[in-house]
């Protein structure tokens, strides 16, 4: 019964003194959107385009991305809807995008860096997304996987807006864009956190080996320190920055995020509720001393632990 009284609560996410964290969905078609739409959340903050194409072998059409996006669009009316341009490559291969013979495939053109190998497919991606946005009368945002740099940055928001999308962010997945969250933030409307590639890359351990899980712990220090480096460059810049990646699902770390200065979680729809129960029983001010007792740790494990001691609601 506590699961089904957290379930059925659909209230907006915030923390026990009122602060908004919008608490979105990760989805990857748009059966998952019909799917999550009639939950409990207040969006989506990540559309990963490219599941949709995992299977294809020629490129698809303008006309039949424009009809997909149309119906995810459709599902959640006035909710903010992130999508994400193809993030072909490394884990995620595309038949008709992706290099078979690289080397180091997580460190070659795979994300936004298909534009210079493709810029075709963005371009027909993003004039898709402006025609579902026409047809639904809605307003989508979009944002670009694995940016590097402020002049990546730049390049697609250029291109973003030419298409007709208005609200335009990216990623930040990359160390070096955390650490220059600032300068990119000067030339997109917002940014969102991928915690996965990011503590990938901050690590430099590969995502997909289970025996270096440790390492790969979205509670390394190292790895907030650059959440709090990008939120910082956030709040300056007075944008947002949400998460997106799997550290999002968990309570605990979530507070921790929320006190680092992060302005909305995505997840998969079912972490919802839970999160949604630890913020509501914390403070920010509670939040901003978790995360101060994370980054103070010396491991992923001590800064677990200290900030477990810290709760006060069982979550
Ligand atoms: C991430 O890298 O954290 C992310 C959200 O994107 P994906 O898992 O699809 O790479
Ligand atoms: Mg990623």
């Amino acid at each position: 019964t506590v699961e089904r009284t957290l379930e059925s609560d659909t209230a907006p996410g915030a923390t026990a003194d009122g602060r908004a964290v919008a608490l979105l969905a990760n989805i990857g078609t748009a059966e998952d959107a019909a799917r999550v739409a009639g939950g409990g959340v207040e969006g989506v903050g990540l559309f990963r385009t490219e599941v949709l194409f995992l299977e294809s072998t020629a490129a698809p059409s303008q006309e039949a991305q424009a009809a997909v996006y149309t119906r995810v669009l459709r599902s959640f009316g006035d909710r903010k809807v992130v999508v994400r341009t193809l993030d072909a490559g490394a884990d995620k291969p595309l038949a008709f995008a992706t290099q078979p013979d690289e080397e180091n495939p997580a460190l070659g053109v795979r994300g936004y860096r298909l534009v210079r190998t493709h810029p075709e497919l963005l371009d027909t991606q993003l004039e898709a997304l402006a025609h579902a946005q026409t047809a639904t009368g809605t307003t989508p945002w979009v944002m670009a996987p694995m940016i590097a740099t402020a002049a990546e940055a730049r390049e697609f928001a250029r291109r973003a807006r030419a298409a007709g999308v208005a609200t335009v962010g990216v990623m930040i997945e990359v160390p070096a864009a955390a650490l220059r969250a600032q300068e990119i933030l000067a030339e997109v409307d917002f940014v969102s956190l991928g915690t996965n590639d990011l503590a990938q890359y901050t690590m430099a351990t590969d995502r997909l080996r289970g025996e270096l899980a440790d390492l790969l712990d979205p509670w390394q220090p190292a790895v907030l320190d650059l959440v709090d480096a990008t939120a910082r460059a956030g709040q300056q810049a007075r944008k947002p920055v949400g998460v997106c990646g799997e550290s999002a699902s968990d309570p605990v770390l979530a507070l921790v995020l929320v006190g680092l200065g992060v302005t909305s979680l995505s997840m998969s729809a079912g972490a919802v509720p839970a999160v949604r129960y630890a913020l509501r029983h914390h403070t920010t001010a509670e939040c901003a001393t978790m995360a101060a007792a994370a980054l103070a740790a010396p491991s992923a494990a001590e800064g677990r632990s200290a900030v477990v001691g810290l709760l006060h609601a069982d979550v």
